[in-house]
């Protein structure tokens, strides 16, 4: 039988390069190979977004657009938006049971992303039980593979503990899945921080143009070790350099700037110019293919309606399995 991948990304904002090496640029590569169902994941979006959620409608269609604008073949991979799947949370509830406070409690990233978002009247239960609900979307579509960058690494883990649990109590209808990290696991922010990441403001956006892309570059944190260009730089940990590694393909002239940086022989100006042009050729293609989808937003909102239909099919035809297995089919007549 044919493989299946379920990933998603939370409508949060647009994506960004850290996207596109930790989880996109691997569902463009295993398409054709794949039955592929990408989720917007919006209710897990509200987790920590629920007093705003009048961003989420417009969100939801940036994130199809970068979809399509990478090269996802909206033939092949289905579109599915999470809230309109109500088996997810159905199947959540009974996962519910299969999980303890002191495992939830434990989980790396969901500790990090706590530390991180300030919740000035605590953590909301939503927000802090996602990776059960997140556990729901992988294995509601049986999903074989999920293309993850590596903070996603104690969810799959944590939905691989559901399943072994869920088949040995009840029957064996749900699938193992397997976590594929991308090209690069972590792509740091243009601050130097550890994540580029939406709720973080330190992206660089697929859909950026190429002066927006021009100024996130020229403003990137660099060596602040390094007051003048004629100082001796470091490479390792310096974000702009982690950049040209992963996007700038004329790797003699990074070995180049490199060397040069380490010797105090070039100026930041110059490594930035040479990594926005890198970038913007890059970019440049996904931007134009961004801007022909976003003049046919109908096109785009009848992909995402066609996705979400097949996707619930298939999570409808799951939780009936699942109802069986656990015994709650009832047969009242
Ligand atoms: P938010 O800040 O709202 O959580 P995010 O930028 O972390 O947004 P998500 O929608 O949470 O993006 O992540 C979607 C997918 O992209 C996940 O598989 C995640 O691991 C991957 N990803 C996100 N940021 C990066 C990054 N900087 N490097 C590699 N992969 C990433
Ligand atoms: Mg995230």
């Amino acid at each position: 039988m044919i493989k299946r991948i379920l990933t998603g990304d939370r409508p949060t904002g647009p994506l960004h390069l850290g996207h596109y090496v930790g989880s996109l640029q691997n569902r463009v590569r295993l398409q054709h190979e794949y039955d592929t169902y990408v989720l917007i994941a919006d209710v897990q979006a509200l987790t920590d977004n629920f007093e705003h959620p009048e961003k989420l409608g417009d969100n939801i269609f940036q994130v199809a657009l970068d979809y399509l604008a990478v090269g996802l073949d909206p033939e092949k991979v289905k579109i599915v938006v999470q809230s309109m799947v109500p088996e997810l949370a159905e199947l959540t509830i009974y996962f519910m049971n299969l999980v303890t406070v002191a495992t939830l409690e434990r989980n790396p990233t969901v500790k990090e992303e706590i530390k991180q978002r300030n919740f000035v009247k605590g953590v909301p239960v939503g927000f802090w039980s996602y990776p059960i609900s997140q556990a729901a979307d992988i294995t509601i579509f049986k999903a074989d593979l999920v293309p993850v960058g590596e903070d996603q690494l104690p969810m799959i883990e944590q939905a691989r503990e559901i399943v072994r649990r869920f088949n040995r109590l009840y029957d064996k209808v749900l699938v193992e899945p397997r976590a594929m990290l991308g090209a690069v696991a972590r792509l740091p922010g243009t601050d130097g921080g550890a994540k580029m990441s939406k709720s973080l403001g330190n992206c660089i956006y697929l859909g950026d143009s190429a002066e927006q892309v021009r100024k996130r570059v020229m403003s990137m944190f660099t060596d602040p070790t390094r007051i003048h260009p004629t100082d001796p730089g470091h490479v390792e940990g310096n974000p702009v350099f982690t950049y040209h590694d992963v996007f700038n393909p004329n790797k003699d002239e990074v070995e180049e700037l490199k060397e040069r940086y380490r010797k105090g022989t070039v100026g930041d100006v110059e490594v930035k110019q040479k990594l926005f042009a890198a970038l913007d050729a890059f970019l440049a293609p996904i931007r134009e293919r961004r801007a022909e989808f976003a003049a046919k937003p109908k096109h785009v909102h009848e992909i995402i309606m066609e996705g979400t239909r097949k996707g619930r099919a298939l999570a409808h035809q799951t939780m009936a399995e699942a109802r069986t297995a656990m015994k709650i089919a009832y047969k009242f007549e």
